[in-house]
């Protein structure tokens, strides 16, 4: 069966330092229920694999080219030598402050899987979406767009992250019945895609989670886990997830 994944989604937080001691902090208290890692800068990526056992360590971006002149990009080659084992693609914020497009997304994962990472593919609509009710219809596209042309394979390894934008860094999350129908709509859109192995893909929700609601989430039957931003900053709030996931 799938094994929950919950990531901490540190964004352009924490220094080399600060990683270290925060990996220090929580290693200790890290179960087997579920994965848990961190999606460190890329300063401190190295680091973080050096010093972490049981977490798994994920980038926040990269480039789909091997090199090139492309001034203040990162290579899926450069990642893999510091040793991470996951990236996040197509988040919301680099959807939106990047213009990181589907195309664009769907080049990253193929770069990923080729050399070995496992991608976290972030789709979510905007509150206008949610409160016209094409959550399904925006979903259902990046789904289409972001996962096109992959080896039915690689499909087993990804896991997507279902981030409503409207609840990301606000405090208002989604209901856990509201994540679930939507991530069983990610699910149904893989499943046209690929068939089957639709059922062994990951599928996180992430918006405002934290120990208080975290158990809500993973207790429904399509939720796999959770892509956490604010409430894994710190190594405290982070072990109080951990303990609310027993
Ligand atoms: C995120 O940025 O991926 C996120 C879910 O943030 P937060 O948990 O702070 O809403």
């Amino acid at each position: 069966m799938r094994k929950p994944i919950i990531i901490g989604n540190w964004k352009m937080h924490k220094t080399c330092k600060e990683t270290i001691d925060f990996i220090q902090e929580v290693e200790p208290y890290l179960n087997d229920h579920c994965t848990y890692g961190i999606a460190a800068p890329f300063t401190a990526l190295k680091d973080a694999c050096n010093h972490a056992q049981k977490l798994v360590v994920a980038a926040q971006n990269c480039h789909y080219e091997d090199h090139g002149a492309f001034t203040g990009e990162i290579s899926v080659g450069m990642l893999k030598e510091t040793g991470v084992t996951y990236c996040i693609v197509g988040h919301s914020e680099r959807r939106q402050m990047f213009n990181e497009s589907d195309e664009a997304v769907n080049l990253k994962v193929k770069a990923l899987l080729a050399n070995g990472i496992i991608p976290i593919v972030c789709v979510g609509e905007s509150l206008e979406a949610f409160e016209s009710g094409k959550t399904n219809e925006v979903v259902e596209g990046q789904i289409a767009k972001d996962l096109k042309d992959l080896d039915t394979e690689d499909i087993k390894k990804l896991v997507v992250a279902y981030e409503p934008i409207w609840a990301i860094g606000t405090g208002k999350s989604a209901t856990k019945e509201i994540a679930e129908a939507t991530i069983a709509t990610i699910r149904q859109a893989i499943a046209k895609m690929y068939g089957d192995v639709s059922e062994e893909v990951r599928i996180q929700y992430g918006g405002s989670v934290k120990a208080e609601n975290i158990k809500d989430y993973l207790a429904m039957p399509d939720i796999d886990g959770a892509l956490i931003g604010g409430a894994s900053l710190k190594a405290d709030s982070f072990k109080a997830i951990i303990e609310a996931t027993k």
